[in-house]
């Protein structure tokens, strides 16, 4: 799992061993602003109305830890493609967007060439390179994966799209399938959202009686409530019936993922994408370089997180209030970059425009600092959170992460930086999954953006009005 020896090991292993040994996978197996605002609660239930009864569950603990959870009401703006309609009901979707093709593999590859359609679960990778990979894989059993998890605490777009709009998300899987000839189709959703299911049941329940997708069989399965139990390598184990835990991948999904056979795995938002454009209907958003729109899951000001639809090339001075763009702003979620105060004023929604000022939207998820927050206690509280979501599986991350969380906290209360730029340089590259990356991304992000807060802190000092709250996305 490590990909090179850490310099830096006596460090780490001073601190103790790792809770349990890394299992590697087996080898031999492997192969829109602006119009009425709905608001729906992350509550409810619908019955099971047609007898699917799902297929997995992880065995984690359904309590997640929440300790920097952003918000529990969700509002979801209807936008310009994805969510035109946000009536989840079969018969309106079939109005606004006709009958579902079927395409063969050929087709559809070329459709999704000329799209440019990347993934939307936070990597970006073009969708079109995973599906040519899987079609061209040796071997006649196929899977398709939809992975609706989010294990982001403060993404909502996911369970957005599965309350407002199904069955664009099931449309893209069964095209996947169709091209692929396989009958199977697992969709994973989040165990601390039933409804997230319940909506999926009723959905399938739906195409079901209107026979929609043929002979289709649907899986539906429940990632454990924790960080990296979404990431790809989780979900095909949960899938495969072990724990819903990244692994080391030695072949990529799309020639060894579920049940060590070829599998297309992506995020629901990409397939809703790749129906939108299948389906059409009206014309695409975005500007031609990038095609398409980002769903944006924005912590509110009261609690509340926004789900917006905003086509590529957008400002964000259109998307953002002008409190929200007068403050940093974590792009991209908890493994995310900071994008300093008034950073966004003149950029816009783009993977371009923020890849060449070193930001990312990762899974499309902006977290507005709170005014008068220190950024570096915001960052340090997502850090410790971080550390504690480690599978416990590789040292440097079950051991580097705490010590990593333990370091930033001891700077800001007037220790040292270069301990803490050590220990971040340590664990990176050293995981079995990001994990680890990302939060050493965290880190050097928020010491990059924040030159004057880490000099006012070297210094023993605090600048923030409100240096006492500890995380972002909470108000
Ligand atoms: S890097 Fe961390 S989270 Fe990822 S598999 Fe290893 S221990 Fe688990």
């Amino acid at each position: 799992m490590a990909r090179r020896a850490p310099a830096g090991l006596p460090l780490l292993a001073a601190r103790g061993r790792a809770l349990g040994r890394h299992r590697d996978r087996c080898v031999l197996r492997l192969g829109p602003a602006g119009g009425p605002r709905l608001r729906r609660r992350r509550r409810g239930g619908l019955a099971d109305p047609g007898g699917l009864r799902p297929a997995g569950r992880a065995s984690a603990p359904r309590r997640p830890d929440r300790s920097v959870a952003v918000s529990r009401a969700l509002d979801v703006l209807p936008g310009p493609w994805l969510l035109r309609s946000t009536s989840p009901g079969l018969e309106a979707h079939a109005e606004l967007r006709g009958s579902l093709p079927q395409l063969d593999a050929a087709s559809l590859l070329a459709l999704v060439e000329a799209s440019g359609l990347r993934g939307r679960g936070g990597a970006g990778f073009p969708f079109a390179t995973k599906l040519r990979a899987t079609v061209s894989a040796p071997g006649r059993r196929r899977h398709v994966v939809v992975n609706l998890s989010e294990g982001e605490p403060a993404s909502a777009k996911d369970l957005a799209l599965t309350l407002h709009q199904p069955h664009l998300v099931l449309d893209g899987a069964s095209l996947v399938a169709h091209a692929l000839g396989t009958r199977e189709v697992h969709v994973v959703t989040a165990a601390e959202h039933p409804e997230a299911q319940e909506a999926l049941l009723a959905a399938l329940a739906e195409r079901r009686k209107e026979r929609r997708d043929g002979r289709r069989r649907w899986r539906l399965h429940e990632a454990s409530p924790r960080f990296v139990g979404g990431e790809a390598s989780a979900v095909t184990e949960l899938i495969d019936g072990r724990p819903n835990l990244p692994v080391t991948s030695w072949r990529p999904t799309a020639l060894a993922g579920v049940d060590g056979k070829p599998t297309v795995l992506s995020n629901g938002e990409t397939y809703a994408q790749l129906a939108a454009l299948v389906l059409g209907g009206a014309p695409v958003p975005g500007t031609p370089a990038e095609p398409g729109t980002r769903l944006l899951s924005i912590a509110g000001p009261t609690g509340t997180t926004r789900v917006v639809e905003v086509a590529h090339g957008t400002p964000w001075r259109t998307v953002l209030s002008t409190t929200e763009l007068a403050a940093p702003v974590l792009l991209g979620g908890y493994h995310g970059t900071w994008a300093p105060a008034g950073a966004l004023e003149q950029l816009s929604v783009s993977h371009a425009d923020l890849t060449a000022a070193g930001l990312g939207l990762g899974a499309g998820v902006v977290l507005p600092l709170a005014p008068g927050t220190c950024p570096l206690r915001a960052t340090a509280g997502v850090t410790r959170y971080l550390a504690r979501q480690s599978a416990g599986r590789c040292g440097p991350c079950h051991q580097g992460l705490p010590a990593l969380a333990t370091a930033l906290d001891a700077f800001l209360a007037g220790g040292s930086l270069e301990r803490v730029e050590r220990l971040r340089s340590l664990v990176v590259g050293r995981g079995a999954c990001a994990h680890p990356d990302g939060t050493a991304r965290l880190v050097g992000s928020a010491l990059a953006a924040f030159p004057d807060e880490v000099a006012a802190h070297s210094d023993g000092q605090c600048r923030a009005l409100r240096p006492a709250l500890t995380t972002v996305g909470v108000r």
